[in-house]
């Protein structure tokens, strides 16, 4: 009979160390073993730090949340498993039956698809407004409007919502101003210092950078909201793993190389492509002709972002000679990965839209978004310039 503590069935003692190790450890528990029942009394009443149960918060989820938390100006933020389980933290944990939620037009489309397809399932009113308009968005505020949600940067025009007056019109009628903040990361803006109520991210993106992780995170200005928050994200299972974490938390360390980088990628990519033949318009905040230059300039201060969209002539026999010429260049829906990819919105993020609305929001079949990377800057022109002779040679 083998000894109690020799039962390889019984994890045996993990070994000791006076130094610690300088990357933090990934903590795969799923559970944690306590001392007695009195310290685990201690711990949920907040007497003594520590973990039970890994659905419930873990230390790379903490540690995560904590890097996120300063870089908002946050406090106590909830990371969760995905940026959509963030939107559903907000939606799903504060609203009630009989509430209004009032949303962009122009949000991630998934977002738009929770406000079009499952709160009014479960009796909360939705409805879009255009966010660049402050005055057409503040007029769709209702009395029961209890959250209004916007992108400061939109999917894929990369309009600029007029912040100013939205978050004014939603503190003068008590309106939880609820901003995704993906696209624009705290490099750019801090939505807490615009007057925004609650902040969340698809960490996915940006944040961690090489898309090899799939999370979220939400924080609100008032504590009693993000544990409101915590506690449905907790019993709807929306919480995070380890793992995830472990790498968002990695990738976070190159956030602000990575993001300024790309972001002077962006810049010349955007200008570059103004002088190519067959590109017939580019779309990027940094330029005197985008649209919102100016509020642009205002918010996000002389940075223009990450993502460039452009529209190339041809409609979509000319998409398919970009996407094939641009060897290598990832043809993908995603953005913020540490490379360079390409989307084409009309087959991907907007194929839902039949396409006289997506005319109507200026996409058209040879309309690309691009989010940029970390690449040697005349590598990524010179990629772009072979893809732009691929459409003229088709
Ligand atoms: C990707 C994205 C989301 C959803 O994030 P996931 O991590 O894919 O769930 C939400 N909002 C914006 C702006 C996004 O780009």
């Amino acid at each position: 009979m083998t000894r109690s503590s020799d039962d390889p069935a019984r994890r045996g003692a993990w070994p000791v160390s006076a130094s610690r190790p300088l990357v933090h450890p990934i903590q795969p528990s799923v559970v944690y073993v306590a001392e007695s029942p009195d310290a685990l009394d201690d711990q949920y009443e907040g007497r003594a730090a520590g973990y039970a149960y890994a659905r419930e918060g873990h230390p790379n989820a903490s540690a995560l949340a904590a890097r996120i938390d300063a870089m908002e100006g946050a406090a106590g933020g909830v990371v969760t498993g995905s940026g959509m389980a963030a939107v559903a933290a907000v939606l799903l944990g504060l609203c009630r039956a009989g509430d209004h939620v009032l949303g962009a037009d122009q949000l991630y489309g998934r977002s738009l698809r929770m406000l079009r397809d499952d709160l009014p399932r479960l009796g909360i009113e939705t409805s879009l407004a255009d966010a660049t308009d402050g005055a057409a968005f503040a007029a769709a505020l209702r009395p029961n409007t209890r959250i209004a949600l916007i992108e400061v940067v939109s999917n894929p025009t990369l309009r600029i919502a007029d912040l100013a007056s939205i978050s004014e019109a939603c503190k003068a009628k008590g309106v939880c101003l609820v901003i995704d903040n993906t696209f624009t990361t705290p490099r750019a803006l801090r939505p807490f210092e615009h007057g925004a109520d609650i902040v969340l991210h698809s960490v996915t993106k940006l944040m961690a950078g090489h898309s090899d992780a799939t999370l979220g995170y939400v924080a609100a200005r008032d504590p009693a909201r993000t544990e409101a928050m915590r506690a449905f994200a907790i019993t709807a299972g929306l919480t995070a793993s380890p793992f995830d974490c472990w790498l968002a938390e990695r990738g976070l360390q190159s956030f602000a190389l990575r993001y300024d980088r790309a972001e002077t990628n962006a810049a010349a990519l955007a200008d570059h492509l103004a002088g190519l033949p067959g590109v017939q318009r580019v779309l990027y905040p940094g330029r005197a002709d985008h649209p919102d230059h100016d509020r642009a300039a205002a918010l996000l201060g002389r940075r223009g972002g990450t993502m460039v969209s452009f529209e190339v002539a041809g409609g979509r026999a000319a998409a398919n000679a970009l996407v094939r010429g641009a060897r290598q260049l990832a043809f993908a829906p995603t953005l913020g990965d540490i490379a360079t990819t390409l989307s084409h919105p009309p087959s991907s993020s907007h194929r839902g839209l039949d396409p006289k609305a997506r005319a109507a929001l200026g996409i058209g079949e040879g309309f690309f978004r691009v989010s940029v990377g970390c690449e040697d800057t005349e590598t990524l022109l010179a990629d772009f310039s072979q893809a732009l002779e691929a459409v003229a040679g088709r």
